[in-house]
Formats: structure tokens, sequence, C-alpha cells
């Protein structure tokens, strides 16, 4: 594991402004999720164990868990996946998920700027306060366009729109 005292220190410092001891299984999940964004927690749990061999698949679920309330943690669920878990918080950025090998991409949308951000209500619409746009791209990644015949783009994205 190689991230810099600095990262460490950033995780207690938030850790203990919500008032949670900083651990070292706290500490081994965010470490892992660090080095493996968009992982599910079967794989978070596998690295986190290179570090704390300890670690139970149980306290790695409820330091997840807790993690993502905190918002220390960016939990997502592409369709037919299990949740995965990231580092990278608080940007509104989105996700591209290959449907057909599950490989995520993270695509852009700065913050404050975010257009999605400032949803075009419905006239029959209670408009919310809108916190994150959580927008979910669904395509073919380059390898599976290479390996397989898959259908092209455009028919891709005519699937997508009745999302
Ligand atoms: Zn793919
Ligand atoms: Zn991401």
């Amino acid at each position: 594991m190689t991230e810099t005292a600095g990262t460490h220190e950033a995780w207690a410092a938030a850790l203990r402004a919500h008032g949670r001891r900083v651990t070292k299984q706290r500490l081994a999940v965010l470490a892992a999720v660090e080095h493996h964004p968009h992982s599910p927690a079967e794989h978070i749990l596998a690295a986190a164990r290179q570090d704390l061999p300890e670690l139970t698949a149980q306290s790695v679920y409820v330091v997840l868990g807790d993690l993502t309330d905190l918002q220390m943690l960016r939990r997502f669920e592409p369709p037919h996946s299990p949740a995965l878990y990231e580092t990278r918080v608080g940007d509104n950025h989105h996700h591209a998920v290959c449907i057909s090998c599950g490989r995520v991409e993270d695509v852009e949308c700065a913050v404050g700027h975010a257009p999605c951000l400032t949803p075009s209500w419905d006239k029959n619409a209670r408009p919310m306060t809108i916190q994150i746009a959580d927008v979910l791209y669904q395509g073919i990644c380059q390898d599976c366009q290479r390996t397989q015949k898959l259908p092209s783009t455009s028919e891709q994205q005519e699937i997508n729109k009745g999302e």
C-alpha cells in the first residue's frame, strides 16, 4: 500500500470530524477502495485483508455502509452488478458501464457547473433540492467492441433511451 501520509491524515481527520474513531479497519477499507475504485465489497475485502489479515467480511460490510452514510465513500449500483464503492466523493461525477464486461469509467461533471443538477421539472412535479445527479451511461467498452461483434453505438443508444 503506497498512499501518502497526507491521505491517511485526511481520512483520520474526516473520521474524527464525524465522531468516529480512527481504526485500522476503517483505514484499511478506505485504502483498499482508494486503490481499487469502483470495486464490489468482495474485492475490497480481499484487498484490505492484505493490510489486515484478521479483517472479517462482516466488519468490511459494516465499515462500507457506515463510510457511505458519512459520504466518505460513494456507492453506486449498476444494473446486474453488486454495489460498487469509490473514494471519489462530492464532485457529482457520473459513470459509464460496459453492459458486456462490466468495466466502469468515470465521466466528469464539474461541481457547480453541472447542468444535470438543474433539472427542468415536469409541471406536476414538486421540485426538490438536488444534491447529486447519479447519471449512469451504459454502453460497450472498446475492448468488447473489438473482441465481439456487438451492435453499433446507434442501436445501443436506442436501448438506453428506454431507461
Ligand atoms: Zn466491455
Ligand atoms: Zn467513479
